[in-house]
């Protein structure tokens, strides 16, 4: 390499989930199912309407869809509340750029979402690998003890975690709060895939300025190719990002997609439902294999132990069914698809196990 690139980047790789042409792909959470043809029509309507204009620049404070997402979640949030970029994975890059930065850090709990650590190194913060316990747990104390051990500028929650799929209790994000001495932002991707019962951290942003909760619409709501994630904080936090947001980072044709996107989300959503019951189905099966399976609120599954994870995905793999290897050994995680899909990949394992 002989490119002058900084020298903490220098051999590091690149996020890379494979894009293999598999029958059934599997492997990096997407909704299984496109998108219903009255939302196709329209999404169509809302991307005419703005294709005349396209000569000017877009809305750059993104006010009407902020306001939309705004009035999705509830919780008395309105548009000064909520801030838009192109997916949740911009959205914490901002947040780095602002509250983390050289000369900062950033806590997680691994394993969790691993795109964190990278948008950590990208903005020049030193990231800091918190533990978990041995079955992938944490707890109120455990987090707090941690936090005070690094007194990180940012803590990333992940709740549902992936990869491992389970929601964090509202007093583990309620303690890294307290105890942080920066900002605390829980990464709800999967929110809408929660099992009854689970809540969201959205309910304690009332007081807490330093308590972020980030959202996507490339999940539930089937849009991870539009680019739509989300956060929701106090309006000083919006205020914030502002500071480093590139101009007009949000084009209006993704404003407008996700807008009617937004206007449909009954149509989008009912996937949702159809999805929880393959992942319990997922859970229920493999349990019946006799494999280990960490709960799961989200709409993929972690499933183990093998005495060789790779061997395992290849075999799947052979049978046309790609799932991810997230590098824990022992473990593989699975996205819940399809009811056929599903049927694929139990009946794969079934026959590989
Ligand atoms: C998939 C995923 C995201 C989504 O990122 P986008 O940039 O919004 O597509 C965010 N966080 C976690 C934990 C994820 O698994």
């Amino acid at each position: 390499m002989s490119l002058p690139i900084r020298e903490d980047l220098r051999g590091l790789t690149p996020y890379g989930a494979p894009q293999l042409e598999v029958a059934v792909r599997l492997n990096t959470n997407e909704n299984s199912y496109p998108l219903p043809d009255d939302v196709v029509d329209g999404v169509e309507k809302a991307l005419a309407g703005v294709l005349r204009d396209l000569n000017r620049y877009p809305d750059r404070d993104a006010v009407a869809l902020r306001a939309d997402l705004a009035a999705y979640l509830g919780h008395d949030l309105s548009a000064a509340h909520v801030w838009a970029a192109n997916g949740s994975n911009e959205v914490q890059q901002q947040l780095l750029q602002v509250f983390g930065g050289p000369g900062r850090s950033a806590l997680g709990f691994t394993p969790a979402y691993s795109m964190h650590p990278l948008l950590a190194v990208g903005t020049g913060t030193r990231w800091v690998s918190g533990r978990r316990d041995d079955s992938f747990g944490l707890s109120a104390s455990s987090v707090a003890e941690q936090i005070a051990e690094h007194r990180p500028d940012v803590v990333f929650l992940c709740s549902p975690n992936n990869p491992t799929g389970t929601a964090l209790a509202l007093s583990i994000v309620e303690a890294a709060v307290a105890a942080a001495p920066g900002m605390v932002v829980v990464d709800e991707a999967y929110a809408e895939f929660r099992r009854p019962g689970t809540p969201s951290a959205l309910s304690l942003l009332p007081g807490r300025q330093r308590l972020v909760v980030t959202r996507t619409m490339s999940k539930a709501f089937a849009f991870a190719g539009a680019r739509v994630g989300y956060l929701a904080a106090d309006p000083a936090v919006v205020d914030a990002v502002q500071l480093v947001r590139l101009p007009y980072h949000l084009s209006a044709l993704t404003q407008a997609a996700a807008r009617a996107a937004l206007a449909h989300r009954e149509a989008l959503l009912a996937t949702v439902e159809a999805i929880k019951v393959q992942r319990d189905r997922i859970v229920e099966t493999l349990r019946g294999y006799g494999l280990m399976v960490a709960d799961s609120d989200a709409n993929f599954v972690l499933f183990g132990r093998f005495p060789d994870q790779k061997a395992v995905w290849q075999a799947l793999l052979d049978r046309d069914v790609l799932v991810r290897d997230v590098g824990l050994p022992g473990w593989l995680r699975v996205t819940a698809g399809t009811p056929d899909e599903t049927s694929s990949f139990l009946d794969a394992m079934r026959e590989s196990t």
